[in-house]
Order: C-alpha cells, then sequence, then structure tokens
C-alpha cells in the first residue's frame, strides 16, 4: 500500500456485507466517501467522480430520490439535526465501513434583501450550511483518527469571499466554512487528516435554476470565463483534493469560478 493511503481496516466495522435493497454490494476493501447532499447537483457529480477513482461512496439527503446510481448508497440525513447525521454514518458504518473522505456538501439558500430577512432565515440557512458541516466534520473525524488518515472537504462558495446581495445568510454561512475549515485543519493535520474547501462560482445545478435568468446572465457576464460552470468541474477539484496525492494541501481554498473571485478567501 502506497505510504499516503488510507490503512482505514482498524476503521472498518466488522458488520456483514448484507445490503439493504438497492443498495450497492460493499467491497470493504475500498475506501470509503461520504457526500452529504450528494443526490442532485454538484453533490452527485462529486459522488460519482469519487466512485469512478475507486471509493465505495454513499450520499446523504433528506428526501430519496426516485433513481439513483446503482453503485451508490443512499442514506438518509438532514445535517440540521445531529441526531439524523449520526444515524446516517451508523448506517454508512454498517454497510459499507467508516468514511475516511467526507464531503459536507449539503446546502441551501433563502435569498433575499436584508431588510426583509427575518432573523429564522438567517439561523435555518447557517444551521443547515455552517453549523451542519461542523456537525458532519465532527462525527466523522474519530474514524479518520483511527486510521490515521482522512479527508473532509466543505463545500463553501465565491460569495463567501466576494459578497452577495440577497444573500447576506448563504454568504456568511460559507465564509464561516472557511474559518471552520482552517481550525480544523489546524487542530488534525497531525493526525494524517486534511481539511480544505472548495469555493464554486455560479454552476448549473437545480440550486441556480431558481435564479432569475436576467441575474444568470449578469453573472455569466461577470465571469472571466465567460461561462456558467458544471457539476463535474467542481467534482475534479473535490476528487484531487480527496486524493493521496493532496496530502501536503490543508486549510486551503480552492476556487472553481472561473475567475470570479480571483482566488480570494
Ligand atoms: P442542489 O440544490 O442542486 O442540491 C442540494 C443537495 O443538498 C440535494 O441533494 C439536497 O437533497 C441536499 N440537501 C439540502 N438540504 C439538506 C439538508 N438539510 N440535509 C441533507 N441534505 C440536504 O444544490 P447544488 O448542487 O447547487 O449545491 C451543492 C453545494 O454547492 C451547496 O452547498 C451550495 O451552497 C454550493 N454551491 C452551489 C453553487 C451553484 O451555483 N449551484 C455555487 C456555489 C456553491 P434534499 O433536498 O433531498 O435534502
Amino acid at each position: 500500500m502506497p505510504a499516503d493511503l488510507p490503512d482505514d481496516s482498524a476503521a472498518r466495522t466488522d458488520a456483514t456485507n448484507s445490503s439493504a435493497a438497492g443498495a450497492p454490494t460493499a467491497d470493504r476493501d475500498l475506501p470509503v466517501a461520504f457526500v452529504t447532499g450528494g443526490t442532485r447537483g454538484i453533490g452527485l457529480a462529486i459522488a460519482r467522480r469519487l466512485a469512478t477513482d475507486g471509493h465505495a461512496v454513499a450520499v446523504g439527503s433528506r428526501s430519496k430520490p426516485d433513481d439513483l446510481d446503482s453503485n451508490l448508497l443512499w442514506v438518509e440525513c438532514d445535517v440540521a439535526d445531529g441526531q439524523s447525521i449520526d444515524q446516517a454514518f451508523a448506517a454508512i458504518e454498517s454497510e459499507l465501513g467508516a468514511p475516511t473522505v467526507v464531503v459536507a456538501n449539503a446546502g441551501i439558500t433563502r435569498d433575499m434583501l436584508v431588510l426583509r430577512m427575518k432573523e429564522q432565515d438567517f439561523a435555518d440557512v447557517v444551521n443547515a450550511n455552517l453549523t451542519g458541516s461542523f456537525r458532519v466534520a465532527k462525527r466523522s473525524v474519530k474514524a479518520m483518527m483511527k486510521a490515521r488518515w482522512g479527508r473532509i472537504i466543505f463545500v463553501s462558495s465565491v460569495v463567501g469571499s466576494i459578497g452577495q446581495a440577497g444573500q447576506a445568510n448563504y454568504s456568511a454561512s460559507k465564509a464561516g466554512l472557511v474559518g471552520l475549515g482552517r481550525s480544523l485543519a489546524r487542530e488534525f493535520a497531525s493526525r494524517g487528516i486534511t481539511v480544505n474547501l472548495v469555493a464554486p462560482g455560479p454552476i448549473e445545478t437545480d440550486m441556480l435554476s431558481a435564479v432569475a435568468d436576467e441575474t444568470v446572465e449578469a453573472m455569466k457576464a461577470a465571469v472571466p470565463v465567460g461561462r456558467i460552470g458544471r457539476p463535474d468541474e467542481v467534482a475534479a477539484a473535490v476528487a484531487f483534493l480527496a486524493s493521496a496525492d493532496a496530502g501536503y494541501i490543508t486549510g486551503t481554498t480552492v476556487a472553481v469560478d472561473g475567475g470570479l473571485g480571483m482566488g480570494g478567501s
């Protein structure tokens, strides 16, 4: 085994290989990855890419998708609820083994100008996007420490650094992830666990289709590359950060934004 690949045998449970209906048959020699919000958009692209790269992949969301790739294990997981996260991890540990790659991707928006924004609108977005990522990272890290190898990747956003009118709650949650990620990077570096972020610009997903056409056109005009990004382009950056090759990279933010933020974080 190459020096920088996980020996996660210690992190695996001794549960049997029996799979729930529709779940992939576990190959317990594969490293396990978990992607929150992995049923659509960017999360699904990340899950597919990690599976292609040789991981056994679980995806978590609140609602069960009608059809999901047969090689992905779906678990119910609401990142706004610590108990739901705990149950999701227990199910993954039992079916596939403990994840050593965890991508906190689930996120929501509740856009409006701040004068109309209720405190609850602010709190709910921060609870899902920022506190949810904290919960997921915290729940995942024990098994990674046991394995002395781990990759935690937070999905932030370019608006976390440049701001966005109408997204005070969302921008604050995404900026908060940078401080969270850097702090965890410092806490866990000596354990072989890296913690990094990707910060996408506008990406073609359901989240973007909720945005008015003229706003999307304005975004396109503002992006130096001149187009909206694709989920697989974010997935490629995540896949690199999750790889053995990225072992000397921690506490950093990789922008996948067509130049919109010019590397600021
Ligand atoms: P989508 O809205 O297309 O998908 C969101 C995914 O997250 C779904 O699988 C959804 O499933 C899940 N999800 C939402 N809330 C929760 C929750 N509380 N617990 C668990 N899962 C949840 O989003 P995108 O793919 O566009 O975005 C993915 C990430 O990328 C987000 O963090 C977003 O902020 C970030 N991002 C997106 C950009 C874009 O332009 N699209 C730009 C920059 C960042 P379900 O509803 O069933 O729970």
